[in-house]
């Protein structure tokens, strides 16, 4: 059996308290690590390791030099590829199509990335007039935050724990992580990557455990955390920001989302079917940016939801390593009831069920796994309660829709403003609809398709700042103002 450690101070370390917590496999729920549960004092340990690293050699490296250092991490990430693959198919149960061809290497690129962007950032000036004719000159510095807590989700566990660590550190500051209690695998071997390339002790520091009353509550209400950077739900973002408040820090925070998915009928209708099939559905539907509410404009309707209904039918089940499978669990049983439960909910507010809807017989060595059918329905009106609130499961709603107009009031109909995606070959309808839905990132005619240089970030209960290229560094760093008299 596996033993997860806390990462404090460049050392593994299991909890004084001797506190541990099962981590079992979403494939067939055995138990298959013991995670150490950080207590109070293993977060003051990580907190004053960071502060201590902050304040000394980190803190004397130049740029050049944690830019080197942050390439070495991202190389060395690419040469354990394999470890990190077999670590997040194990904690998510994910096909390992999902985890080669974009969790692990976006994982690495996080770090390259922003090593790149605080190598190109200009400095601004102005040359200031004053009452005297001689004039001032203004420039301005970046400075590191100090300790940054970072707190992330188990949904796509690795990719986005180092899209904050990335440039947490390229901006210079020191970091205490806590993954998702059901995540806790590839934070682990990521501390391993750190003293392999001879990242200072302290910079990077892992604490694992769970929310409320545990590890993450002590490390977001912990006064020497300078900044706490936030992916998960906008319930727990709730929490956290009245924590931060504490003190007045700083928070970013990319949360939930009800994401609306636009077809009209002039879309390439096949690129329009596989695009909402891989936004519904991929990763089980434990995607942010995910798709829950689809609309198609009616003269479409009927065909479309044959044709998505037919790209769901050919889901196969399987572990994650089954080159035949294609298909995965949700992540915990807990989060099986919870999705669920919604799916109960949608028959009794009226839905048709076009496909899914339950559980799939599964054979008896996965038959204990968090399994559930991907699903589709009709015929819900606007309010019912999987129209508003985000399910998180491999799950969608498709109505039909009549205008452009009409179209855009629905899609702007939710609390959260994340993502959504336009699917049509009219592109000033697409620039047009684009500029009037409320959300942090649109997609015509693709989805998921990110470049980590541009911003990203939810409007409305989806978040808080924008991270991704320079406008990370708005959060992970200070501009100072320096006025000389000339
Ligand atoms: P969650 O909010 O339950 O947990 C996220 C993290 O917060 C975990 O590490 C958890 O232990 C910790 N936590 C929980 N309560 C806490 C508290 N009171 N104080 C401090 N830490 C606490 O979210 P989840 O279920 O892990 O992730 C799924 C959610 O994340 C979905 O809502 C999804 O939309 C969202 N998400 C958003 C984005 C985005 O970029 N906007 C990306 C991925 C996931």
């Amino acid at each position: 059996m596996q033993q997860i450690k806390n990462f404090i101070n460049g050392e593994f370390v299991n909890a004084e308290s001797g506190k541990s917590f099962d981590k079992r496999s979403p494939t067939d729920n055995r138990v298959i690590a013991q995670v150490s549960e950080a207590g109070r004092t293993e977060v003051d340990q990580a907190v004053a390791a960071a502060r201590a690293a902050y304040n000394g050699e980190w803190g004397s490296y130049s740029m050049e030099k944690r830019v080197e250092l942050l390439y070495a991490v991202a190389d060395e990430i690419t040469r354990r590829f394999d470890d990190f693959v077999a670590a997040e198919m194990a904690d998510t149960g994910q096909p390992k199509a999902v985890m080669t061809h974009a969790f692990v290497p976006r994982g690495a690129a996080n770090f390259k990335v922003f090593a790149d962007v605080i190598k190109n950032v200009p400095n601004e000036s102005f040359q200031t007039t004053t009452p005297d004719g001689k004039g001032a000159l203004n420039y301005s510095t970046r400075v590191p935050k100090g300790v940054v807590g970072v707190i992330s989700p188990w949904n796509a566990p690795f990719l986005l724990m180092t899209w904050k660590v990335g440039p947490a550190l390229a901006c210079g500051n020191t970091v205490v992580v806590k993954p998702s209690e059901e995540t806790p695998m590839t934070t682990a071997l990521l501390g391993e990557v750190m003293n392999a390339v001879g990242i200072p002790k302290g910079v990077f520091n892992v604490v694992h455990g769970f929310g409320p009353d545990s590890t993450g509550e002590f490390l977001t209400h912990h006064p020497d955390v300078d900044a706490i950077t936030f992916t998960g739900e906008t319930r727990t973002g709730t929490a956290i920001m009245k924590a931060a408040a504490e003190g007045m820090r700083d928070v970013s925070f990319e949360l939930g989302g009800k994401n609306a998915g636009i077809v009209f009928a002039d879309s390439n209708f096949d690129e329009a079917v596989e695009g909402i099939y891989r936004s519904s559905f991929l990763n089980s539907g434990q995607v942010c940016l995910g798709t829950e509410r689809v609309y198609v404009e009616r003269p479409i309707f009927d065909k479309f939801v044959a044709a998505l209904k037919s790209k769901v039918e050919k889901v196969k089940f399987g572990r994650p390593d089954d080159a035949a499978a294609n298909y995965g669990p949700l992540i915990s049983h807990e989060h099986q009831g919870k999705v669920l439960s919604y799916y109960k909910k949608a028959v009794e507010e009226g839905a048709t069920v076009v496909i899914g809807g339950g559980v799939p017989d599964m054979p008896a060595d996965l038959a204990d796994g968090a399994w559930v059918e991907p699903t589709i329905w009709t015929g819900l009106a606007e309010d019912a309660t999987v129209m508003k609130e985000e399910v998180f499961g491999p799950c969608c709603h498709i109505a039909p829709f009549d205008d452009e107009q009409e179209v855009i009031r629905l899609a702007n109909d939710t609390a959260y403003g994340l993502s959504t995606t336009v699917w049509t070959t009219d592109l000033t309808c697409a620039h047009r609809v684009a500029s009037k839905i409320e959300v942090g990132i649109t997609w015509i005619n693709s989805w998921f398709l990110r470049d980590l240089r541009t911003a990203f970030g939810g409007s409305k209960q989806s978040g808080i700042g924008r991270e991704g290229g320079v406008h990370s560094l708005e959060f992970y760093t200070e501009t100072r103002n320096i006025c000389i008299k000339l």
